[in-house]
């Protein structure tokens, strides 16, 4: 079986912990403490081969510049989260995937998948599908909405990026 390491990142409240307890444990949690920084897994089976997922949700920073870059080094692949009802969370996005590159000591060639999450949440939208859409191909990165609450598109992230990170 081989490992594959995601890091989930993105601003604080976004739903990056409920995305990936939803992804492994199956539930949705109403609340759970921001400062937790844990490692989560899951087997996957992906065109009949076994991987072995190593989530790491990152927390407990208020501003990204000061994420471990020693940790973040470590992810093969990144979810960047943003949360629909959160303006600011989408105007950090490329601020973060900057900084992921510099981490990673690339220019373009790392695993990213965009998600912008809380997507059962449409009545109180900020961040408008299109614009969400048109900065993800600006980047030639995947994008989907997701909602940690239903379910909707979280297998599809996780899918995604270890996809992308296995036909590197
Ligand atoms: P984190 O700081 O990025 O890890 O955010 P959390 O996962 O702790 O979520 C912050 C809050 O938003 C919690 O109260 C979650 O229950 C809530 N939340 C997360 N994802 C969703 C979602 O998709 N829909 C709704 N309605 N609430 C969500
Ligand atoms: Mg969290």
């Amino acid at each position: 079986m081989s490992d594959l390491k995601i890091a989930v990142v993105g601003g604080g409240g976004v739903g990056k912990s409920a995305l990936t307890v939803q992804f492994v444990h199956s539930k949705f949690l109403a609340d759970y403490e921001p400062t937790i920084e844990d490692s989560f897994r899951r087997q996957v089976k992906i065109d009949e081969k076994v991987w072995m997922l190593h989530i790491l949700d990152t927390a407990g920073q208020e501003e990204f510049s000061i994420v471990n870059d020693t940790h973040l080094r470590k992810g093969d692949g990144f979810l960047l989260i943003y949360s629909i009802i959160d303006f600011a969370s989408f105007s950090e996005i490329p601020k973060i995937r900057s900084k992921i590159l510099m981490i990673k000591e690339e220019t373009s060639n790392v695993p990213i998948v965009i998600v912008g999450n809380k997507s059962d949440l449409e009545k109180q939208r900020k961040v408008h599908l299109s614009e969400a859409q048109d900065l993800a191909k600006s980047f030639q990165t995947p994008f989907f909405e997701t909602s940690a609450k239903t379910r909707y598109n979280v297998d599809e992230i996780f899918f995604s990026i270890a996809r992308m990170i296995r036909n590197q």
